[in-house]
């Protein structure tokens, strides 16, 4: 894709003119500092709030009060089936068939869970490949589940390093690797976007590897959910989990979602942890002997939907409706190209873009490294009612989140960069 970009404030106003998804931004409340709303560039880590949050959550909130324990099956959003409300939207977002996405606890507890039941080791095969530097929660999730089992971390979880001091992981290394190890190899669990280099690995071919060398493949979506738009049923990726607080804007700590696989949720034998929320839904009241689970991803549901922990996700999922996730890619694409372009015209600042130049190969967020001055530069936008996220030793992260940044949000944080720091 190419675009023809300028410095000048003029393009920015005409780039927010023509943006189609213009108008979301007023879907979104914004914090404000200094009496006025912030520019937000941290949907990376926590989205913001959907305006309609706040209904949803009083319809639950009258729903309890009025209903009690008729809420279960009464009222507007009976709660029994509140995970269904989710599921289709959910799918669309990360390429699915609804019965293959369902949503229940939090992400790392997820990771766990799918890991029991895809991570099955014996002596020969116990390997589990993940990315060197992947996010902390991973890396404990992955280094306890194999202690968990009786492995010794340091023989079982290979990390991939990038090579020869660049950054960024190739896939071809990723899959030499994956190949070389294909005797002992059990699971390939990556971060499907690595939180600091905002890389955006090869799903499909990391997946078809694993495949060829015997293993499962698994990703955690965190950074990839309503950011890119994937196709996991497609890919034939065999499980996936992700948050809900990044770019789902679905609020702290909201409800994980989860991925299995058709030809492996399908199967009611396949080995998993249970719980009565998992149970056949017809019988699940008769509170009898034995776990009969759905053939679906809510197979694995454990409790009693969390409904005021799911609110968030279904109202913001109504903007994901609204808004299209194609359209949501496109305007990414270009608005983070654009945020590109103008900082490779600031010449007299000291930093590396550490994100893939290549637009498949990344999402909304660049991570710029600054040999000097990051903590400054990171207060100086604050000062200025930018919220961008830091990192040491000098990783500055920006992602503009297309629903609710704009154009003129890139061009501001441009100018304070040029008029500050590029003399
Ligand atoms: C944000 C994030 C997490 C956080 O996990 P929680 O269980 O929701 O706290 C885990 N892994 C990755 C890759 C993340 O980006």
């Amino acid at each position: 894709m190419q675009f023809s970009f300028d410095t000048t404030p003029e393009l920015a106003q005409q780039l927010d003119e023509q943006d189609i998804l213009a108008s979301f931004k007023h879907s979104f409340v914004f914090p404000h500092q200094n009496d006025k709303p912030v520019i937000y560039f941290c949907g990376n880590s926590l989205g913001l709030q959907p305006k309609n949050f706040e209904t949803a959550i009083q319809t639950e909130s009258q729903s309890w009060r009025e209903l009690a324990v008729s809420g279960y099956f009464s009222g507007k959003n009976p709660w029994l089936y509140y995970q269904d409300y989710i599921s289709p939207s959910l799918a669309k977002i990360v390429g699915a068939a609804p019965e293959e996405v369902t949503v229940m606890n939090t992400l790392t507890v997820n990771l766990h869970l799918l890991m029991l039941s895809f991570y099955r080791p014996t002596q020969q095969r116990y390997k589990i490949i993940m990315e060197a530097g992947a996010f902390p929660s991973d890396q404990y999730a992955v280094e306890t589940l194999v202690k968990h089992f009786g492995f010794d971390p340091a023989q079982s979880i290979i990390e991939i390093t990038p090579l020869n001091n660049e950054k960024i992981l190739s896939t071809e290394n990723i899959i030499n690797i994956i190949a070389e190890n294909s005797e002992a190899l059990a699971l390939v669990m990556l971060g499907g976007m690595n939180y600091y280099t905002g890389q955006f690995f090869d799903l499909q071919s990391i997946t078809d590897a694993a495949h060829k060398a015997g293993a499962v493949a698994g990703f955690d979506l965190a950074h990839v959910a309503g950011n890119i738009p994937i196709r996991l049923h497609d890919w034939n990726v065999d499980f996936a989990a992700w948050c809900s607080y990044k770019y789902l804007n679905a609020g702290p700590g909201a409800v994980g979602g989860v991925f299995i696989h058709e030809k492996h949720c399908s199967n009611t034998s396949f080995p998993r942890l249970g719980g009565w929320w998992g149970n056949d839904e017809k019988i699940r009241f008769k509170m009898e002997k034995g776990f009969n689970p759905k053939p679906t991803a809510a197979g694995w549901n454990m409790s009693t939907a969390q409904v005021f922990n799911m609110v968030g996700l279904k109202a913001s999922l109504e903007i994901f409706d609204a808004a299209g996730m194609y359209n949501i890619r496109q305007k990414s694409i270009q608005l983070t190209a654009y945020l590109e372009y103008l900082l490779q015209q600031l010449h007299n600042i000291a930093f590396e873009i550490i994100t893939p130049k290549d637009i498949n190969a990344r999402g909304a967020q660049l991570s710029l490294f600054f040999s000097e001055k990051g903590r400054e530069i990171h207060d100086k936008m604050l000062d200025n009612n930018i919220i961008v996220d830091y990192r040491e030793p000098g990783v500055i992260r920006v992602a503009p989140a297309p629903l609710y940044c704009s154009y003129t949000d890139v061009y501001t944080f441009y100018r304070i960069l040029k008029d500050e720091f590029n003399d």
